[in-house]
């Protein structure tokens, strides 16, 4: 029997639609743990977990499991003991996200990958399972207010709207630049002083697994990792209510884009410079460059990043498809504006070429004999 490559509830017979108001959790967990049968594996899962209900992304490699997903609450039980069935998965931790309820998957996709995470790093190059001190919410608080040095492992776009007070901030946009980024400024501090305690943290800690085992290939014995990442700490911190030290929104990989974990505002309109969290990305389809964008600059801007997206994005629909005819549609979320100063520097000239010439792409002349 071939086992379909994703599961739609809307499409799907003989399984009930997901009513619009089932509640459901939204929860992921990852292992790495040696699978020898990727696809037999994935195949058996979907099977199981599409009778559940489940929905999400499922990633299955010969080093182990990441799952996003999300299961009706009701069921939450059953998936636990279906998940536990499995030896390969038994007792792994879930880690349920804070704002329940939340939309986010409309479907199950689960695949097999050569990796668990594009990490670009050499597994033979070093022990991947030589790993750092898993550590949860409340031992890393304390070794925090102990002074410990906190290192943020995700991207420059995922930092920039939520981080943990006085973390280092990798400007890199790739694990793979961030990681030597972090290696390199280590480096540094080490021939300065002492070693200093290491704490790492990312979104659901599967990149800290890599990271701590790649520090310690360098050198850094003194590595602890938050355990389960942001997304268990926030649930750690509210269930305790302890202080949460990580301020702001987390960036999440499912349709929600941000879960906000404090009210603090950290991080400012990227075009404007007032305090914004607001993270879009621009309505231009050949840009698509993710930023933080207050509501006032949405509305200026036409929801683009710059006045020469605006001006294309407003265009009468078939000049339009003349422009972009031959441009391809930039991917979301991959992307992100990493220089403010230079884009709000764009911005201004942009604006003064426009002001004095009424266009920012005097080649449309070409395209439109009655130019705006
Ligand atoms: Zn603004
Ligand atoms: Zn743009």
């Amino acid at each position: 029997m071939t086992v379909p490559k994703e599961f739609n509830p809307t499409v799907a017979r003989g399984v009930a639609p997901a009513g619009a108001a089932e509640a459901r959790t939204t929860l992921s967990f990852y292992r790495y743990v040696v699978i020898d049968k990727p696809q037999a594996f994935r195949d058996a899962l979907f099977r199981e977990w599409s009778a559940l209900r489940v929905l999400g992304r499922i990633y299955v490699a010969r080093e182990g499991i990441n799952a996003q997903l999300s299961v009706p609450s009701a069921w939450l039980e059953r998936f636990r003991n279906a998940v536990d069935a499995h030896e390969l998965l038994k007792d792994v931790p879930f880690k349920i996200a804070v704002e329940e309820g939340a939309i986010s998957f409309n479907k199950l996709t689960i695949k097999v990958r050569p990796k668990l995470v594009a990490d670009g790093l050499a597994d033979d190059a070093f022990d991947a399972t030589n790993v750092g001190e898993h550590l949860d919410a409340d031992a890393f608080n304390r070794k925090m207010d102990a002074g410990a040095m906190v290192i943020d492992m995700r991207n420059n776009y995922e930092c920039m709207i939520g981080h943990f007070e006085g973390a280092y901030l990798p400007k890199a946009d790739t694990f793979r630049a961030a990681i030597d980024e972090v290696v390199g400024m280590l480096g540094e501090k080490k021939t300065e002083e002492q070693e200093p305690e290491i704490l790492l943290y990312c979104t659901g800690g599967i990149r800290c697994e890599k990271a701590s085992a790649y520090l310690r290939h360098h050198g850094f014995t003194n590595v602890g990792q938050l355990h389960g990442g942001i997304i268990d700490y926030a649930r750690q911190v509210k269930a305790s209510g302890m202080a949460s030290k990580y301020k702001g929104q987390n960036f999440v990989f499912d349709g929600r884009m941000t879960e906000r974990i404090t009210d603090d505002v950290v991080s400012a309109c990227m075009q404007c410079g007032v305090p914004s969290d607001r993270i879009a990305n621009c309505a231009q389809h050949t840009c698509n460059m993710l930023l933080v964008q207050c509501e006032a600059c949405a509305a200026r801007y036409a929801d683009c990043c710059s006045p020469s997206c605006r001006e294309i994005h407003q265009l009468p629909e078939d000049i339009k498809r003349a422009w972009c005819k031959g441009k391809a549609s930039a991917s979301s979320k991959s992307k992100a504006i990493s220089d403010p100063e230079a884009l709000r520097k764009r911005i201004a000239e942009e604006e003064a070429l426009l002001a004095q010439n009424g266009t920012l792409y005097p080649e449309m002349m070409d395209i439109s004999p009655n130019p705006m």
